[in-house]
Formats: C-alpha cells, structure tokens, sequence
C-alpha cells in the first residue's frame, strides 16, 4: 500500500548488508501486517469508514520491533471491521477471497493475513486474535496461526476492539516460520500494562527438540453436535500421527466449554462498546458532512416553527449530539452496530449483573477448565473449527450461525492461554481443514514444538492452492 516505503526499508537493508553491518533476523523478508496495528505515516483504517483517512502518528510495538528486526514492511492486510467477525465480508473495503476457491470466504477476522500467505504473497504475516481471528482463517486458508498468550505479545499501538481478549501473533506457512516471527514480535513493554514481564525464550532454536512422550488431551466436549465429519476425521487422523511418534492420548474434560460462545459474546461486546465509544467524528477519524447537518437542523427547526410545535424545538438534538449520532450511523458498519448495541445493553443498569458479571465468573470456570487439564497432559488437541471454508455470503444474514463458528477457538482467549491452527487435511471439495493445539499461559515454546513434530511427520503444509484454477 506504501511501495516507496518498502522500496526503502529494501534498498537500506541491502545497503547495510553489502557494508557487511549486522542485519536483524528477518532481514529482507516481506512482511505483511493486518491494518489494526499502528504504523507510523501509515493508513491505519481497521477497514472502516470510520477509519478511512486515518494515519497514525507512530508505530505500534510490534511494528517497530519488525523494522528492527530488519523486515520489509510490504503491505496492510484486509479483515473484518474492526476485526468483528469471521469471514472478511465484513471489511468497508471489499471482501477477500480465498486462494484455494475465489468463492469461498478466507475466514476472519485476518482473512487477508491468511489469504495472503496461503497465495505465496508473503512469507509471513501479522495477524490478531480476540476469539479465532487467527487460528480460524489459517484453518480455511491451509496455513500456520499461532495466539499467543495474553500479555506475550505487546498491545502498543493495536487498535483496540476487547482489550482483555485480544493479542497479536504470527501467520505463516510452517511452525519454524512461526516461531521465528513470534520470537521477535514477544517480549514485555513498558507502554502496555498488560504485557507480561516474562523472558522470551528462543522458539526457533528450541522447537527443534521433539517433546518425549508427549501427553495430549482431547476434551470429550470438542466432539458433539455441529463438528463436520470431515473435520473430525482429519483431526482423529492427526491424533493418530501424534501416536506414531510416541505420543499418548487421553480424554480431559473441559465442562464449561459450552457457555463459551454465550461467554464470549457478552464479554467481547461488552468491552467493544466501551473501545469504539472514542470514534466521535470530534477526536480523529471520519465526520458526517457538518454544513449539511446544519442545514438539516434549520430546515426542521423552520418546519416545527412554522406549525408553532415550541416544544418539539426546545426538545432537538443539539449540533454537537447530532453530529455524534450521524458520524458513528454513518461511519460504523452493520456488524460493529451490532456488537455496540449488544455491549451497551449488557453494561446498562439492570444487566450488569446478569450478563457482564455473570460472563466474568464462566469465564473463570473455563479458565480452571484449562487448568485442571493440564494438570494431566502437555496439550490439548481438537478442531479449529467446525466446518471448512464455506462460500462468500453463505452466512452473512445470520449472525447466530457466525457466532456459532468461533466454538473451539473463543475459549483460549477467555483462558488467556495460547494456542495454534496448523493445517491437517483438505476436504472432499479440495478446502484446507486444520487441527488446533492448545498449551498452558507462556508454554508457546512446549505449543510449536509439538505443533513442528507434527510437521515433520506430515506434508499438510506444503500443499499450495492452484491460483491459475481460481
Ligand atoms: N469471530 C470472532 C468475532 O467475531 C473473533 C474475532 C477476532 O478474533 N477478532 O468476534
């Protein structure tokens, strides 16, 4: 989107490499960026209209840690509105298809991170996860999605959507990728209080140590109702390589599991309402037409007068209230509509305590959930998600059966723990399905050894789609 930025970054790399200067480690790699995440000079749009002309003042964290580490900062990924959703179709700035099948959606919300790693764009890319956005449309696009733990990843300069939900993490085509990218973006920030001050180990070196006798758990609840045969037969067969290499397996039980989508869905609205609440059209962003508004404003007040209604004068929207009202109508999409209603009712008087206070304590039972199993086993194995990629519009008009979608992925954000999609078969229509791994708080170093065990017994993630077929 800035080909003379990165034309630069380029160029200066190869400056530096040829005076033999030491270079960082990703060097040269092209790396593509979801457009939620700060970049300075850059266009920073959440793909909103809200957003639309917006150009941030300075860097993220994380992007100034990839220019440090030396990548070429090639371009900014599509995704849904300020990353609400699961499909990509929710972008004011077109949808992204995905390159195994142009009809069908490529997930979301990082569709674009996904879609353009999985068309060879770019080797790696940066993608967020609140409750999926990464481990779902690397599923659907056949490549590697790694969330990280909450606090592992600084939130710096990352637009915020549910601030105790959401983190940063890698896209790429193979667990080393992965661990590589993750090792740089880590690590503890003074300027976001809720990163963790946690050393971070060197994955890339580490997850060449395969894990001996490697216990996996598999939650007798992540298959039931709605789980796609397909999906379920390419994961069992994934558990079955995990128990070639010696692994064993058993059944934990994660029995609040299945409050997780009602969880995730108070709790992430919830705190969106409050985030989206800065997009006034008076700070930054998008601002409804004001001559416009004015002229509105006097025609109505004209015509009240005119049928002497004093009352219904003296009872008109200020300027300024109006002009709240009509920028965020105006600026924000349905979706995101959607999720402030939801999050302001929740949080009104009356509610709070039914459903924002009542959220927060299932989600400490998931969470001790998690924590019971693993007490007994490494990792946990399952789906990312229930289905393959389904077709663009498929589900647009019902939002229920979006929700029901981020089933196995919401509840690792609700734990905080990481977790990561690898690719583990192709469905009968020829879509990528993938297997997730989940791992206990700052065990990512245990998560993409297991995860790069199984890559190297099986050569699921070196299937590239056909692009010339479309
Ligand atoms: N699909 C989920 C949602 O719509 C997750 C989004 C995300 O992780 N950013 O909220």
């Amino acid at each position: 989107m800035e080909p003379e930025l990165a034309l630069q970054q380029a160029e200066q790399i190869d400056r530096r490499r040829k005076s033999g200067a030491k270079l960082g480690p990703l060097a040269g790699l092209p790396v593509a960026v979801k457009d939620v995440l700060c970049s300075e000079g850059e266009l920073t749009t959440c793909a909103s209209k809200m957003l639309e002309n917006f150009r941030s003042p300075y860097d993220s964290t994380v992007v100034a840690k990839l220019k440090l580490a030396d990548a070429v900062l090639i371009g900014r990924t599509n995704m849904d509105e300020f990353a609400m959703g699961g499909t990509t179709e929710n972008s004011a700035l077109g949808v992204t298809r995905n390159p195994w099948n142009t009809d069908c959606i490529p997930g979301g919300s990082s569709g674009g991170a996904a879609a353009c790693v999985a068309a060879d764009l770019v080797p790696l890319s940066i993608g967020t996860d609140t409750g999926g956005s990464i481990r779902q449309p690397a599923a659907f696009c056949g490549v590697v999605g790694m969330k990280p733990t909450y606090g592992r990843v600084s939130r710096y300069g990352l637009v915020a959507f549910a601030s105790s939900l959401d983190q940063v993490g890698p896209v790429a085509r193979t667990v080393a990728d992965a661990a590589l990218l993750l090792e740089v973006i880590a690590g503890h920030d003074p300027s976001d209080s809720t990163s963790a001050d946690v050393d971070v180990p060197p994955y890339s070196q580490q997850i060449t140590e395969p894990i001996e006798g490697l216990r996996i758990g598999v939650p007798r609840e992540y298959f039931g109702e709605g789980l796609d045969d397909e999906v379920e037969a390419a994961v069992r067969e994934a558990l079955r390589t995990y128990q070639s290499l010696g692994a064993t397996v058993r059944e934990v039980s994660l029995p609040h599991s299945r409050y997780s989508i009602a969880t995730y869905y108070i709790i992430a609205p919830c705190e969106a309402s409050s985030n989206l609440a800065r997009y006034d059209g008076v700070h930054y962003g998008y601002r409804t037409n004001e001559k416009q508004l004015l002229a509105d404003l006097e025609t109505e007040r004209r015509e009240l007068a005119a049928q002497g209604k004093e009352r219904e004068i003296a009872e008109l929207d200020s300027p300024l209230v109006r002009l709240y009202r009509k920028t965020r109508a105006e600026g924000f999409g349905p979706e995101v509509k959607r999720r402030i209603m939801l999050g302001t009712y929740a949080l009104s008087s009356g509610y709070y305590d039914a459903y924002y206070l009542k959220a927060l304590k299932v989600r400490r039972l998931i969470r001790r959930d998690f924590d019971e199993a693993f007490s007994d086993v490494d990792v946990i194995l399952g789906p990312v998600t229930p289905t393959a990629a389904y077709r663009i519009g498929e589900k647009v008009d019902d939002p229920l059966a979006m929700y029901l979608g981020d089933l196995f992925t919401v509840s690792a954000n609700l734990a905080g723990i990481t977790a990561i999609s690898l690719p583990c078969g192709l469905s009968s229509s020829g879509m990528p399905l993938g297997v997730q791994l989940q791992a206990p708080p700052f065990e990512e170093s245990r998560l993409l050894r297991a995860a790069h065990m199984f890559q190297q017994a099986t050569d699921w993630h070196e299937r590239r789609p056909d692009l010339a077929a479309g």
